[in-house]
């Protein structure tokens, strides 16, 4: 039995070897570092009221950034 605390990618390795084929198929256990490393921007949703997260890579900020990008959408 692996041990899954104690280090950075462990995590997911527990995902992997947990969580049903379709949603690893999805790409739940499989998302990128950072998208502004790689030219990107992020895209927010709401973890919490006081965390968001980006739906393409691991990054988490605190802040309500997901309600930024709804003001974006009604802006245009
Ligand atoms: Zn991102």
């Amino acid at each position: 039995m692996p041990e899954f605390t104690g280090g950075p990618y462990r995590k997911r390795t527990w995902l992997r070897s947990n969580l049903p084929w379709f949603l690893i198929n999805l790409g739940v256990a499989k998302k990128g570092k950072d998208c502004e490393k790689k030219d990107g921007s992020h895209e927010w949703y709401k973890i919490d009221n006081q965390s968001s997260g980006c739906y393409h890579c691991e990054v988490v900020k605190t802040g309500k950034l997901w309600l930024q990008e709804t003001k974006d959408l009604l802006s245009l």
